[in-house]
């Protein structure tokens, strides 16, 4: 689960890490009022207008902007909240923003990239930093590996103080940014296993310049520069989530596919591609297989869905409704596995479910092609009753096996 930036930034606070102030907007007529508040309260006029949205990338967008008075504020909200955001990271239909962070602006000597996720190859969670943080921090892994330093988390003892010190002393903070650089590591390394993180990310993290003021510190307390956190990206395991109340009391599903989300609430694992085949599938490993089946056949699959166990009438009649939502389906491939459920038994599920679909116009019954494939317990049944429903679904088409299934569902969509 995804959180937005300026939660991330409270989340950061609450561990002591140091974060300039804030405050979230959601309309035009805001922005002038909100720079002023932040801005006074800081001491500053530099402020920074960020739209909130669950992806990177924003900087290079042209969706993090700098300002210095009252009407530019305004201007920046202007363009972030009429603008659809395009970044690496969105695709090229770009995200819809419809808030935005205005934060205290800092000046900024050096960016520093800080993250802790969970090694895979390693299986540890692992503290990765690099000296050339910031918006190229993505070249700099691929062009640049070495200027990129790792140290593991201890799995019982987490980030050892000594590993932070070395990392800070690599990283090149000098005097009193030392001390707080390591305090900054030590308690992110807290926070991600508190809240179960898979990915708590700061970048940049920056030094201020030595003897400047702003973020509510004078010049005169600053003489070494003041180490900040001035984003904030964190994931948590989905599979942790329920034991962290004030974790899923962050989630925003405006920020999720709707589809998605309609298909989490019946129990069923869907995720949209780009395809014209649906498919319709329990259990993912046999997903995966399906769709596998479908492009060694030339087809494009329109979504993985899995069913789950079950496959009850009530999880397919949703699943179709899901499917056919995506206007580019032009068939669907239905492939189960009767285990424990029996395959007459889902194979009247998927006949109601079918005949009983809903079109847009009105009228029911499947108008697209449904090509099903059945194997398991009493299959033979099952099978009779789709050959019995033909007279009443003449798009349905019953398949022999997953490669029979695939060819004629890719030759029935052309
Ligand atoms: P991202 O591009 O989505 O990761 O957004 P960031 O919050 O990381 O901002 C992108 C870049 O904007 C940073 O790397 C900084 O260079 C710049 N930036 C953001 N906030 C400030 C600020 O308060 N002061 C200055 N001088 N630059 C900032
Ligand atoms: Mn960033």
């Amino acid at each position: 689960m995804k959180i937005h930036e300026y939660q991330g930034r409270d989340l950061l606070a609450s561990f002591a890490i140091p974060v300039p102030a804030g405050q979230v907007i959601d309309s035009i007529e805001t922005a002038a009022t909100t720079y002023k508040q932040v801005t006074s309260e800081a001491g500053t006029d530099l402020a920074v207008v960020k739209a909130q949205v669950h992806a990177g990338g924003r900087g290079k967008a042209g969706f993090v902007k700098l300002v210095r008075s009252a009407k530019e504020a305004e201007d920046a909200a202007r363009f972030m909240l009429s603008n659809k955001m395009v970044s690496a990271q969105t695709g090229p239909e770009g995200l819809e923003v419809t808030k935005l962070l205005i934060a205290a602006g800092v000046d900024i000597a050096h960016e520093y990239y800080l993250a802790i996720t969970t090694d895979r190859a390693t299986r540890r969670h692992t503290l990765i930093a690099s000296a050339e943080g910031g918006v190229e921090i993505e070249k700099v892994a691929h062009e640049n590996p070495d200027a990129i330093i790792k140290a593991k988390l201890h799995p019982l003892l987490g980030l050892q103080p000594f590993q932070a010190r070395e990392v800070a002393f690599r990283l090149g903070f000098k005097g009193k940014q030392v001390s707080q650089a390591v305090k900054v590591m030590m308690n992110l390394a807290r926070l991600f296993l508190a809240k179960d993180c898979s990915i708590a990310e700061i970048n940049p993290l920056i030094v201020t310049p030595a003897g400047s003021g702003g973020a509510g510190v004078s010049p005169a307390d600053n003489p070494d520069g003041q180490v900040l956190a001035i984003d904030a990206k964190f994931n948590f395991d989905d599979n942790a989530v329920f034991r962290h109340k004030d974790i899923q009391a962050l989630f925003d599903p405006a920020e999720e596919n709707p589809a998605e989300l309609r298909a989490q609430k019946f129990g069923l694992s869907y995720i949209a591609l780009d395809g014209n085949i649906g498919c319709l599938v329990n259990g993912a490993g046999l997903a995966m297989a399906t769709m596998d089946t479908i492009k060694l056949h030339g087809g494009e699959p329109a979504n993985f869905l899995d069913v789950g166990g079950s496959a009850t009438e009530e999880a397919v009649t949703e699943a179709f409704k899901i499917i056919l939502a995506d206007h580019a389906v032009k068939g669907i491939m239905v492939n189960i596995f009767g285990g424990i459920m029996q395959c007459d038994i889902i194979a009247a599920g998927i006949i109601n479910a079918a005949q009983g679909y809903q079109n847009p116009d009105g009228s029911k019954g499947f108008k697209v092609p449904l090509v099903v494939r059945l194997e398991g317990t009493n299959v033979d049944a099952g099978r009779q009753l789709l050959k019995d429903a033909a007279a009443d679904l003449p798009t349905l088409q019953a398949a022999t096996d997953l490669g029979d299934a695939a060819e004629k569902v890719v030759k029935a969509v052309g």
